[in-house]
């Protein structure tokens, strides 16, 4: 079996690298030769466009930023379906809306190909240790052929149903985890002007109720006050936005997400938009007269 991997990114990168320490013959090509370059040298094949991908493999991942690249990596004419075999499974794992994901199946299935999305949660260091979660859509018998190289990336991956209910489980997953961003920047900001150590804080309340695995992720990056991006602020505004379009078509009224949604969407017009999702912070901090001090003290 040739596996295709096309974006190499930030999550990419390392998920495409632990398909070829598990020994699967990987393809990969990404606009940043550079990153081609690295994977080359743990012993994938570099390729020089998307089109080579789709003309030499079997299964193709994509991890891109957003829909719209999806969609010119999958249907430009030197794209993966105008280029690539009949009975080529695509896997996207990029966070996209379930809409995006069923039209992209349906367009496919023109080409013979099948079309699974499997959008991830845990962030760069997950998809570094290979322990991602990795939500499926797509037909039970697609998802069991390629369920193999998924576990080389992710310690938890489940098969949500059909088409689009991967991309919809993401959504899910982006509503939690950015809500729970701005409640961990408001109360840290509360309990700073209130004149606590935030390592203390931390101390005390994460093996409490009030624990989570953002906490986990991003109170040592806020007292750190290092904002070097895991996840993008750009991204969780992107997948807000997908939220928000996603819910009103199925007319689900999302009053906490839209609100929080705005809170990223200010920091974005700020000019902050490539900094880490837990610069958001810097909202509140704005707002109360207050930054927290490097140290948390
Ligand atoms: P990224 O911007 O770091 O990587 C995207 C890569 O795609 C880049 O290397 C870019 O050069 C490449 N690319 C863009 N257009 C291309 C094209 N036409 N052909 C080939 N390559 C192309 O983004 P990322 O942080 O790796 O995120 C990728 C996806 O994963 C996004 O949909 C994001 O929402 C999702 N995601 C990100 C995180 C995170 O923490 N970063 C976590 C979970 C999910």
């Amino acid at each position: 079996m040739k596996v295709g991997f096309i974006g190499l990114g930030i999550m990419g990168k390392p998920m495409a690298g632990h398909l070829i320490k598990n020994g699967y013959e990987t393809y990969l090509f990404d606009l940043n030769t550079k990153a081609v370059q690295e994977l080359a040298e743990l012993g994938g094949n570099a390729c020089e466009s998307n089109k080579e991908i789709a003309e030499i493999c079997d299964v193709i991942f994509t991890m891109l930023p957003a829909g719209k690249h999806v969609k010119q990596v999958l249907f430009s004419d030197d794209g993966v379906a105008k280029n690539g075999k009949p009975n080529t499974i695509i896997i996207d794992m990029s966070s996209v809306s379930p809409e995006e994901s069923k039209s992209f199946a349906n367009d496919l299935y023109e080409y013979n190909m099948a079309f699974i999305d499997a959008p991830v949660s845990g962030g760069e260091p997950m998809a570094i240790e290979g322990k991602l979660s990795i939500m499926a859509g797509g037909a039970e018998d697609d998802f069991n052929r390629v369920l193999p190289l998924l576990k080389t990336m992710g310690s938890n991956v489940v098969h949500v149903g059909e088409v689009g209910t991967g991309s919809a489980a993401k959504l899910a997953n982006q509503i939690i985890v950015s809500i729970h961003l701005a409640a961990l920047s408001e109360a840290a900001v509360f309990a700073s002007k209130s004149g606590i150590d935030l390592n203390k804080l931390y101390q005390a309340i994460s093996g409490g109720l009030a624990g989570s695995a953002v906490m986990e992720a991003k109170m040592p990056k806020i007292i750190d006050r290092d904002f070097e991006p895991g996840g993008r602020i750009e991204i969780n505004f992107k997948d807000l936005g997908n939220v928000q379009s996603s819910a009103n078509a199925i007319g689900v009224p999302l009053p906490i997400t839209n609100l929080v949604k705005e809170v990223f969407g200010s920091e974005v017009a700020n000019g902050n938009a490539t900094k880490d999702h837990s610069y958001i912070i810097n909202f509140f901090e704005r707002m109360a007269n207050h930054q927290i001090p490097k140290g948390g003290k």
